[in-house]
């Protein structure tokens, strides 16, 4: 039994200040971009010892209040190296999380080592408190144009204010390997990028979900560079 984490639920005892949210302008040549979640969207993360057969592929050690440190043992879901790759050429790409920056910065650094896939990371702070809880990631105020916005969640409540603009996942569990979810939000991505308004694409292709996961989710690789070759020449 896999031992839950969600980092994504807010304690009424937590203290709240206003959200600070500070987002330069995006690069002109990938004008669109995406925001990706972290936990159970991209990543799954153990806390403590886990069983020995558990499939994690990094380790951090995240400091505590009580001058403790606590490692977290930590699964990439599958495809997801890929995954980025292909969505830093074709978004600007920022992670959104309502986990804390002190955990989700040192995942994010393994994630992205080189720090050329990931533009900007959004962490709890960043976050707005749910109605019933959990948190809200409100897409407006950003400097970017709803048209041109996409986020991955694996929690539609994380872009309740902006439902046109999600993608859902499943949660990934950190122990599923046939898991093809981020083959399936690749396929959408790459035709949402060739639309005016991004959430066109999504409406149309998650009415055509059965289609696309028949399509698109079964090869090896996730992204099609046919695809990606031709965003850039447009750009150019
Ligand atoms: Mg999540």
């Amino acid at each position: 039994m896999v031992k839950v984490l969600d980092f994504d639920e807010y304690s009424e005892d937590e203290e709240w200040s206003p959200p600070r949210r500070h987002l330069p302008p995006p690069p002109i040549s990938r004008t669109k971009t995406l925001f990706l979640d972290l936990d159970r969207t991209l990543i799954h993360a153990y806390g403590g010892k886990p069983p020995i057969d558990y499939p994690y592929h990094f380790i951090v050690n995240v400091p505590t209040n009580e001058r403790k440190k606590h490692l977290y043992y930590v699964t990439k879901r599958p495809g997801m190296d890929e995954f980025l790759r292909g969505a830093a050429e074709l978004f600007e790409v920022v992670i959104f999380t309502a986990a804390n920056e002190p955990y989700a910065s040192r995942i994010v650094d393994k994630l992205d080592p080189e720090g050329r896939l990931i533009s900007h990371r959004l962490y709890r702070d960043s976050c707005l408190p749910g109605r019933r809880g959990g948190f809200v990631k409100d897409l407006s105020g950003l400097g970017r144009d709803l048209k041109d916005v996409l986020i991955v969640d694996d929690k539609p409540q994380s872009y309740s204010l902006q439902k046109a603009n999600g993608i859902p996942v499943a949660p990934f569990n950190g122990t599923n390997r046939d898991d093809r979810q981020l083959w399936w939000v690749a396929a959408i991505l790459e035709k949402a990028i060739t639309f005016d308004d991004v959430r066109n694409a999504v409406a149309l292709y998650l009415a055509e979900k059965g289609d696309l996961d028949a399509a698109n989710c079964n090869g090896p690789t996730i992204w099609n560079p046919r695809h990606v070759v031709a965003s850039r020449t447009q750009e150019n």
